[in-house]
């Protein structure tokens, strides 16, 4: 037996609601830890806070690839850690692994054939970056751009990317300049992460939308009109992106978080002069889901590790210390208290 933290959902902030950090609590718990064959004790390093997590905090995730937290038990997400002992045949102590299942407990003992083993080497021993620019929301970044974006290089195309200075975001913005637009534009909630943008990560200019007139400074970054949106917010904002796209663009819909605390249906509907206007300009606006390109995953991951290996992409993490942060972190992210990927470091 051996003493042990994990984080439960103590309430739900309810369909129209703001989540709150007491939604989740903190428990001491118990963990035998004789494994039986096949099972694997595992140590937590670092958890992710995603913004689909808000669904999961309703009864009714309003997704069927997605199942509700039950209150009062234990919370899962994108995990990584490191095996303390093994019965399973393909994990051995000290080996690095990852679940998109993983329970927000500093350790756990879980069936083998639920983890994934990773190869610290693809990181250069960043292990978090796996929970992000190396992980799913890279996988996002990309396979949104590469499936969905219609990128001509060569063309001079202008790419928009709302939630930029985000996981996601920031890496599809350093993507969409790799592979061949001629001005990459980030929208996104400061000034501070404006200047990030545009000084660290290689964007061309970027918009702060809780400032001054949004649609004008758009305008301004983007003189030849919007090619490819890269649309991670929704609402007032992409509105506003839509209305300066060009003929014959793409909108692709990645996520829509402005929108994420409402009982809406997924993707939630636009207004009626957006709509006309997807229409009469012949704009695409497809929903993109990382999840239905698992047989890209793999050479998808190999690409990003590269990348980031040869510092191609840019790495933005804000990492807090501690499980009984979790859901504070997850109650900043969905605010934008995060740069890049919001991590939570368990144990070291
Ligand atoms: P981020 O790291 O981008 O964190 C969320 C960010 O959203 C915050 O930092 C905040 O930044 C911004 N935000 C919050 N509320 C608002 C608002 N009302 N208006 C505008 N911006 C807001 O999260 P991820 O990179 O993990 O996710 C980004 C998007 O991608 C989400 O919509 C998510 O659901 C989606 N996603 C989709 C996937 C798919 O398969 N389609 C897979 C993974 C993610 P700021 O300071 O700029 O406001």
């Amino acid at each position: 037996m051996s003493r042990i933290l994990r984080v439960v959902l103590n309430s739900r902030p309810g369909k129209n609601g703001e989540p709150v950090p007491e939604n989740f609590r903190v428990e001491e718990s118990t963990l035998t830890t004789d494994l039986k064959p096949g099972e694997v004790l595992v140590r937590t390093l670092y958890l992710s806070v995603d913004p689909y997590m808000r669904c999961r905090m309703n009864e009714d995730t309003g997704a069927d690839y997605l199942s509700p937290w039950v209150l009062s038990e234990c919370v899962d997400g994108g995990g990584v850690g490191v095996v303390e002992s093994s019965r399973h045949d393909a994990f051995s102590k000290g080996d690095t692994v990852t679940s998109f299942n993983w329970r927000w407990q500093t350790c756990d003992v879980v069936d083998g054939s639920r983890l994934q083993k990773l190869d610290p080497d693809l990181v250069n021993g960043h292990l978090s970056y796996f929970l992000g620019a190396v992980g799913m929301p890279g996988l996002t970044a990309l396979l949104g751009v590469r499936e969905k974006g219609h990128l001509k290089p060569g063309a001079n195309q202008t790419m928009v990317i709302s939630g930029a200075a985000g996981a996601c975001g920031s890496v599809a913005g350093q993507i969409g300049k790799l592979d061949g637009c001629g001005r990459v534009v980030g929208i996104c909630g400061s000034e501070e992460k404006c200047r990030v943008l545009v000084s660290e990560l290689g964007f061309s200019s970027a918009v702060n939308y809780r400032k001054g007139d949004v649609s004008a400074a758009l305008r301004e970054s983007c003189p030849d009109g919007v090619d490819v949106y890269f649309d991670n917010v929704g609402g007032a904002i992409s509105d506003t992106v839509i209305a300066q796209m060009n003929k014959d663009s793409h909108v692709i819909l990645c996520g829509q978080i402005s929108q994420y605390n409402k009982d809406v249906a997924y993707p939630p509907p636009l207004s009626t002069e957006t709509q006309e206007l997807l229409h009469s300009k012949n704009i695409t606006r497809e929903r993109f889901m990382v999840l239905s390109y698992m047989e890209k995953h793999e050479a998808g991951l190999l690409q990003l590790s590269q990348w980031v290996k040869a510092g191609q992409i840019k790495v933005l993490e804000t990492i807090v210390n501690g499980i009984e942060n979790m859901g504070g972190a997850f109650c900043s992210m969905m605010t934008g208290g995060n740069i890049g990927k919001q991590i939570v470091k368990i144990s070291d």
